[in-house]
């Protein structure tokens, strides 16, 4: 017999196609998790441009700030040259007296430009006293200049740039006015020399800076006041922002960053500052953040909305995977079954029953107990087809089947189609006794049926038994169990048929 070679690649080959089956909801788990992953990537990703969006905006914000700070610092330079020279030159004898020795002594080295304006000389009563542009003096008081007023009242000020103001001398322009002290031999207060500068110097080169919509520049006194900015703003030049947290931020260092809302405006802006040398002026650079992250939204919109399409057909598409496994494995699961099924009886065919068999006997060899087996087969069938037709015989078939079935009662017992008329009942823990115990319940049983069948000798249809039982060691193959089996089958039909008789007790 092959028995055992048929029971091992059916087996082996159920296996594999066992240990292949996706647990149930793995598809969908799996895709959730590249989904998952996917967004993570994103994610990731898109917080990476963000920052990097952060940083190219924090650098050029610093740039601008630099290079602003470093045009202010140089021309402010030579303009406060100029009002040295003027301070210098009054201390000359017979200056005041001459207009030609104003010209060519005081005002030959002031600084000319499309932005810069009249120079004067203010004495210490505010008294307009010299002016660059004329040889005869205008005159007028700017005792209530501010600029004047801070060098009266403050003899530590040297050099001091005042808020913009409404010119006197130039109706509807405004301007800046840099001022330096004039000190007498004993230190006193002698008046001021200032030089006024319009405001369209900063207008000019503000203008080509490109910070973004809502972007803007300013330059603030280290005193709190704003001096100029843009978006140009006739309410915020000269207001004062020095009690705020925002300009406390200015004060700490020399340059920086930071992220505020703007006092002036509330607008959320990333700032740079620089604080200009030898001046007490502050450049303040900044770019809105709403403008900083408006492409980044625009592509953070883009990528999201497509990678949210991907992920939901991502499931989709492996919930319906999921469901189409789960079909085929059901599909497979009942082609496994039928292929294990004997179709006439039901019961387990050769194949599936050779498998228990080989299974039970590994099993009874592991744990050293005992096996048996019951080979049944239908006496003279082959005449009973042939009195009352094959319909009928098979009608018998089913009703022997479903007899035997009823007859072994324990769940460990299994019940199998051999072959033909034959069938095999495994016993396992059941020594001789009790399978003699049973294969005598079964010949009984299928007596009891009454199937009539003339071509017996008991006039219905019996069968015959034959029982082996074994405790299997490693010496012993299975296929010994089965020829034992039919060994005793043979000395059953042998003894006179519908019996019993048992072989090969092991
Ligand atoms: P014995 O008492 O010695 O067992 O004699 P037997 O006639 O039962 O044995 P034999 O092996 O000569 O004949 C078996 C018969 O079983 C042959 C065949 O007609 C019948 N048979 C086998 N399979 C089927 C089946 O599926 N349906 C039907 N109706 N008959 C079957
Ligand atoms: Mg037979
Ligand atoms: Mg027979």
């Amino acid at each position: 017999m092959i028995i055992e070679k048929l029971a091992g690649i059916p087996r082996a080959l159920r296996a594999r196609v066992r240990g292949l089956r996706m647990p149930r909801h793995g598809v969908v788990y799996a895709g959730c998790g590249v989904v998952l992953a996917m967004l993570g990537l994103c994610g990731y990703s898109l917080y990476q441009s963000r920052e990097d969006a952060i940083a190219r905006a924090l650098d050029s914000s610093r740039d601008v700030a630099t290079i602003t700070e470093r045009d202010i610092a140089r021309n402010f330079e030579l303009y406060a040259l100029s009002l040295q020279a003027v301070a210098d030159g009054l201390a000359r004898p017979g200056v005041l007296d001459s207009p030609r020795l104003r010209r060519e002594i005081l005002f030959d080295r002031a600084a000319t430009g499309q932005y810069v304006g009249t120079m004067v000389v203010i004495d210490a009563a505010g008294n307009v006293v010299l002016d660059s542009e004329n040889d005869v003096t205008r005159g007028g008081n700017l005792a209530d200049r501010p600029y004047f007023q801070i060098h009266r009242d403050d003899p530590s000020v040297e050099l001091d740039v005042s808020a913009p103001y409404d010119s006197r001398l130039r109706p509807g322009s405004r301007s800046i006015a840099l001022s330096r002290r004039l000190s007498r031999h004993d230190g006193s207060f002698a008046g001021i020399v200032a030089l006024g500068i319009d405001e369209g110097y900063f207008t000019s080169l503000f203008a080509d800076l490109r910070l973004g919509q809502h972007g803007s520049v300013s330059v603030i006194r280290t005193d709190g006041t704003v001096i100029v900015r843009r978006p140009d703003d006739r309410h915020v030049t000269g207001r004062d922002i020095s009690k705020t947290g925002f300009f406390q931020k200015l004060l700490a260092k020399d340059e920086g960053s930071f992220s505020a809302n703007s006092p002036l405006d509330g607008v959320e802006r990333l700032y740079s500052f620089r604080r200009i040398p030898q001046l007490p002026l502050i450049v303040l650079v900044a770019e809105s953040t709403a403008d900083i992250y408006a492409s980044w939204w625009e592509r953070a919109l883009m990528i999201g909305s497509l990678m949210l399409i991907f992920g939901i057909g991502v499931v989709v598409l492996s919930v319906w995977l999921a469901a189409e496994l789960r079909r085929r494995q059901r599909v497979e699961l009942e082609l496994e079954r039928l292929a294990g099924t004997d179709g006439l009886t039901a019961l387990p065919n050769r194949r599936a029953l050779c498998e228990t068999l080989d299974r039970e006997w590994l099993r009874a060899r592991r744990t050293g107990s005992v096996l048996s087996l019951l080979f049944v087969d239908i006496d003279h069938f082959k005449a009973y087809n042939d009195t009352y037709g094959h319909q009928a015989g098979d009608a018998a078939l089913i009703e022997v089947a479903r007899c035997i079935r009823r007859a072994i009662l324990r769940p460990g017992d299994c019940v199998g189609r051999y072959g033909g008329e034959e069938f095999i009942v495994v016993l396992p823990d059941t020594d001789a006794a009790g399978a003699a115990v049973v294969g005598e319940n079964i010949r009984a049983a299928i007596g009891e049926l009454g199937i009539a069948h003339v071509g017996c000798e008991f006039g219905r249809v019996t069968v015959s038994i034959g029982a082996t039982t074994w405790r299997p060691d490693l010496e012993t193959d299975v296929s010994v169990v089965i020829r034992a089996a039919d060994e005793a089958l043979y000395s059953a039909k042998a003894g006179g048929r519908n019996m019993v008789a048992q072989m090969g007790v092991g």
